[in-house]
């Protein structure tokens, strides 16, 4: 098995380096090349996503990626700026399926800003189409407005657009993953203004004709927001679009106490996939040993159950980490009164002792 190793900018490297080092204690053979990719690569090598990166990418069973981006180069041009090089990477993939589950750890249910009862047990997997939407959708640019009460003045646009078979296709994904869970699918749009989104309620509603089994209801984008906060657990399987995924996933991540400790996958059609915590490289605490390596740890857990078939390791990396949080260790985004906090390196050494069979001491204060 061979995987590309893109820590990327920020803190990117230093959640990447402790998950590789939980991927060290699998007893799996693993070949691992680490490639720069972000703003990393531009001051390397001149583009976020250079030839050689991306060739690594395509040619490995698996991606685990950091994160990318730093306001530092907020002032580059588009195409340059390290974000550039997740879209390349989704786009030259064919990462189509992002799959954001939501789970939050009954020893987190504090460290969420909802009430405790409203996220206990909660367990939630938003499904993101990735590769359409208006962040991709041409033309796009800026130009004299032609027309509408402000014409002449300057202006901006997006195209928002989506083709018949690409949502055939994460429909069918959606579907699929209830199969596996509790058979509830909803799926998120906003058919009442959009047209894009109208079309996206009929195909899917098309495609649900083939899963008799599943329960699907439609919801719009601005319910599905407020939901997630009022009543988060009557959801189960979310599927949705680029835009309206992006930001409901970052929502439902803060249900689970922090977007610390979100995992995610994007897969292709052949299931092959770039892993990756849900959080961006957060130059506000980077290089302090305060980042939580725990999203990305558990996005190595899917890796091993997605694309690489070993759901056994799967299951001890997520058993792993469940320890290390029942045994009171906390990295500052999930600390509450009576926990220790600890950085990054020491999160990533408790992982790996409990990967390792050496029990860590149960330290919870209270
Ligand atoms: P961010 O996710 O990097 O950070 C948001 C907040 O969450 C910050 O306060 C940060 O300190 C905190 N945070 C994030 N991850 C954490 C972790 N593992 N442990 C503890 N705290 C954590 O989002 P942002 O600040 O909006 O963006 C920063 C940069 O990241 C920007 O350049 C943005 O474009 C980029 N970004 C990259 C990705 C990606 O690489 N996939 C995703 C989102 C944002």
């Amino acid at each position: 098995m061979k995987i590309a190793i893109l820590p990327g900018d920020g803190i990117g490297t230093e959640i990447v380096a402790q998950a590789v080092r939980a991927m060290q204690c699998l007893d799996l053979r693993f070949e691992t090349e680490t490639a720069a990719v972000g703003g990393a690569a531009y001051e390397a090598h001149g583009h976020p996503l250079p030839e050689a990166t991306l060739k690594l990418a395509k040619e490995a069973d698996a991606v685990l990626f950091g994160a990318v981006g730093d306001w530092k180069y907020d002032k580059l041009e588009r195409a340059l700026r390290p974000e550039q090089a997740i879209l390349g990477l989704r786009k030259n993939l064919g990462l189509f399926a992002n799959f954001r589950p939501a789970i939050c750890y009954e020893q987190l249910t504090h460290a969420s800003s909802l009430k405790p009862e409203l996220v206990a047990g909660l367990d939630i997997l938003i499904i993101r189409e990735l590769t359409g939407d208006i962040y991709f959708g041409q033309p796009r640019g800026r130009r004299e407005a032609p027309d509408g009460p402000f014409k002449g003045a300057q202006e901006a646009f997006d195209t928002m657009r989506y083709t018949r078979p690409e949502i055939e296709r994460i429909a069918h994904v959606a579907f699929q993953a209830a199969r596996k869970r509790s058979k509830r699918v909803t799926s998120v749009d906003k058919a009442n203004v959009l047209e894009t989104f109208q079309f996206w309620r009929d195909v899917v509603t098309e495609v649900h004709a083939q899963y008799p089994d599943i329960e699907l209801d439609h919801m719009y984008v601005d319910n599905a927001a407020m939901q997630l906060v009022k009543a988060p657990k009557r959801f189960d399987v979310v599927v949705t679009g680029n835009m309206f995924g992006d930001i409901l996933s970052d929502e439902a991540a803060m249900l689970t106490g922090s977007i610390g400790m979100l995992p995610s996958a994007s897969l292709n059609e052949a299931g092959r996939g770039l892993y990756e915590p849900s959080h961006g490289s957060a130059p506000d605490i980077a290089g302090k040993d305060l980042a939580n390596p725990l999203a990305t740890m558990l996005s190595v857990a899917m890796m091993l159950r997605f694309s690489l078939n070993h759901p056994e390791a799967a299951d001890r990396i997520e058993s792993a980490v469940q320890h290390v949080l029942a045994s009171g260790l906390r990295t500052a985004d999930i600390w509450s009164e009576g926990t220790t906090k600890v950085g990054t390196r020491a999160m990533g050494d408790a992982v790996v002792a409990a990967l390792s069979g050496k029990t860590t001491k149960t330290i919870t204060k209270s």
